[in-house]
């Protein structure tokens, strides 16, 4: 995927050695309006934001959406600063003083145990507040294709759908569960299978609330929609759009949607100029400035991230330039490992030392989730377009 003239023009404006990642907030705003127009009217869409916290693609995002999805203390600080109108608080392993926080800001707290609950129920009553909270659900059987099921399977995620009637029948003062938060899976591509899944998760919902007694107001069926790294393709929004042409979520439920990768994916290109190219062993290296430390999906998920080469015509050393033709490169980072791999086995019609590796889809699960400390080479240039 070549970037848009304006991205280009941007990565080949930097310094050099070209190092950075370009954010385009058009891409954000379009994404999610294409979403929007996929869900059922009346939907709450909420980003979330442990896919890329760069302040501004959160405070874009922000506005875009309804508000913001969190899953820490970190985060929900950068929610309230970008202004969020809504904050729904999820993750497994809260701490009281987040907990605290969370009730502070109003966020409504998607509770994963019953000992949360109660510690909920205390922060809540702390600040004189009676707080709305969903509980989140491991439920019994599988959900959806993807990768990371989280529900369907042990995990530590959520209460198991068997020890649910426990939590929900706590009476407590300051807390009342309203509903429930079903996030299944990671980079699901089945859009029927996604919409299936959605309306399945309204039904359980109900279900579940007029078994327990669950005055039911919210139900969060979480994130989960994919783009293919190694294609083109994401998930079709049309195919989505048709499957939930005939949901029918009761009046006053509300229903909350909270993806992060298809939001933020197609808005950032990860920019790196090769540094060195070697032959060893038989196998080419295109050796760049930057690595798995700046990007290290495709070391996590095990898989060559596709690139294009940005040439670079000037060449400011008094020798010949190193060049290759027409061969399969190996992609790999700075650091002092055999690991730091972006893409194996890639053809290049040309490649030279000073072109430029650009690396689309690279605005999710990039820079947030890569080890950036690892052998303490500097950090790539933010650039938001
Ligand atoms: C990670 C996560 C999301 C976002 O998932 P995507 O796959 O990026 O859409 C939403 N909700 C919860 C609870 C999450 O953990």
């Amino acid at each position: 995927m070549r970037p848009p003239e304006h991205v280009e023009a941007a990565i080949r404006a930097r310094t050099r050695p070209v190092c950075a990642y370009v954010y385009d907030t058009a891409v954000l705003n379009e994404r999610a309006a294409a979403l929007r127009a996929a869900l059922p009217p009346r939907t709450t869409l909420l980003y979330a934001v442990k896919a890329n916290g760069h302040p501004d693609v959160v405070r874009t995002l922000s506005s875009a959406c309804d508000g913001l999805e969190v899953a820490s203390g970190g985060e929900l600080r950068l929610a309230v600063a970008a202004g969020a109108r809504r904050i729904v608080f999820g993750g497994p392993g809260k701490t009281d003083a987040e907990l605290a926080a969370a009730v502070a800001a109003g966020a409504q707290v998607n509770v994963e145990s019953a000992h949360e609950l109660r510690r909920l129920d205390r922060a809540a009553r702390a600040a004189g507040v009676v707080t709305e909270a969903a509980v989140r659900v491991n439920r019994a059987g599988p959900a959806l294709p993807g990768s990371h099921a989280m529900t369907g399977t042990p995990t530590p995620f959520g209460v198991d759908e068997t020890t649910l009637a426990r939590v929900l029948a706590l009476r407590l003062d300051s807390v009342r569960v309203t509903g429930f938060h079903l996030h299944a899976v990671s980079n699901n591509l089945d859009a029927a299978a996604h919409a299936r899944f959605i309306a399945e998760a309204v039904d359980w919902s109900v279900a579940t609330a007029r078994r327990h007694d669950v005055p039911l107001r919210l139900v969060n069926v979480g994130g989960g929609l994919g783009v293919d790294y190694l294609g083109a393709a994401t998930i079709d929004l049309d195919a989505l759009r048709s499957g939930l042409a005939g949901l029918a979520v009761p009046d006053g439920v509300d229903l909350i949607v909270e993806p992060g990768r298809i939001l933020a994916a197609d808005a950032g290109w990860y920019a790196a100029e090769v540094l060195d190219l070697k032959h060893t062993h038989g196998r080419w290296f295109a050796v760049l400035r930057g690595g798995t430390h700046h990007f290290r999906l495709p070391a996590a998920w095990g898989y060559s991230h596709p690139f294009t080469v940005l040439p670079v015509d000037a060449w400011p050393y008094p020798w010949q330039r190193p060049q290759v033709d027409d061969v399969a490169v190996d992609a790999v980072g700075e650091l002092c490992t055999p690991r730091d791999v972006l893409a194996r086995d890639r053809h290049v019609r040309r490649l030279r030392i000073g072109d430029i590796l650009v690396f689309g889809r690279t605005g999710a699960y990039g820079w947030d989730i890569s080890h950036h400390d690892f052998l303490r080479h500097p950090p790539p240039a933010f650039e938001v377009l």
